[in-house]
């Protein structure tokens, strides 16, 4: 069955409409391409179902609980827990290395140094960039510093990886050998991704794709 489902999902700004009765679903281990213009919702869908931004109206269910009915901490704790975040800029901490950043989350929650950074330096071997580990971010490219924060957001094991814009910054280059290190890593992990991009070549490292328009979703395997 589904990992992730979500329903009906309305959310207005004042007098905009970001999301006007978007669904969305995914599968463990799937990667789905969530498409569409800029300003169609695709990042309002995105923080709605990981959990960070709450749907005026309609449901979510991860995993066979209702996230749309959680308090902001069991939210929270589910954000920590079963979650992943890549995001198109500023998400390293510039003041930490690189294995330090990777072994963020594992320090929050509780691992020793030792424990956390030998895990975090084992993702950043598998992502190419355990040479990167005693540099800060302001020391490395663009395309290496996503390949940091990917590993970043697979070093707790996540179920779902939540990838937005994630090549936004880079060339096509970079932004190929980001996606192509991501989804063979998440696919080992058996995590699944969810993929915001306005980019068909990103997209095309998906298995399914999701249309935004207008703050609606429309799943192109149900429609085509
Ligand atoms: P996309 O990711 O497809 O570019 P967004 O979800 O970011 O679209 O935005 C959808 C619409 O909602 C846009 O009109 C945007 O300006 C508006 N919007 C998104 N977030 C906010 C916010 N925090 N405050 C006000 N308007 C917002
Ligand atoms: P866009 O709306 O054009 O996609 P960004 O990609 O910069 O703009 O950010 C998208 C959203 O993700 C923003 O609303 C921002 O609040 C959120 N965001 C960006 N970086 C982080 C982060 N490191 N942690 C949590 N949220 C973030």
């Amino acid at each position: 069955g589904s990992l992730l489902t979500a329903q009906d999902l309305r959310k207005t700004y004042g007098p905009t409409t970001a999301l006007d009765g978007a669904e969305f679903s995914i599968h463990p281990g799937e990667v789905v391409a969530v498409m569409g213009p800029s300003g169609s919702g695709k990042s309002t869908l995105l923080h709605c179902i990981a959990g960070i931004v709450m749907p005026d109206s309609g449901s979510i269910t991860y995993n066979g609980r209702e996230v749309t009915a959680m308090s902001d901490a069991e939210r929270s704790a589910l954000r920590r827990s079963e979650f992943g975040f890549v995001f198109q800029f500023g998400q390293l901490v510039p003041e930490l290395t690189c294995v330090e950043n990777v072994a963020l989350p594992l320090r929050l929650s509780g691992s020793s140094r030792k424990e956390a950074e030998r895990t975090a330096l084992a993702w950043m071997e598998r992502l190419e960039v355990d040479d990167l580990r005693k540099k800060r971010p302001g020391e490395v490219s663009g395309g290496q510093g996503q390949r940091v924060a990917v590993a970043r957001s697979l070093v707790t094991n996540p179920r779902v990886v939540f990838a937005d814009e994630p090549t936004g910054a880079l060339d096509s280059f970079n932004g190929e050998r980001v996606m192509e290190l991501l989804t063979d890593a998440a696919r080992s992990a058996n995590a699944a991704v969810v993929l915001v991009t306005h980019e068909a070549r990103v997209a095309a490292y998906s298995d399914r794709e999701i249309v935004v328009r207008d703050g609606r979703s429309r799943d192109m395997e149900r429609v085509v």
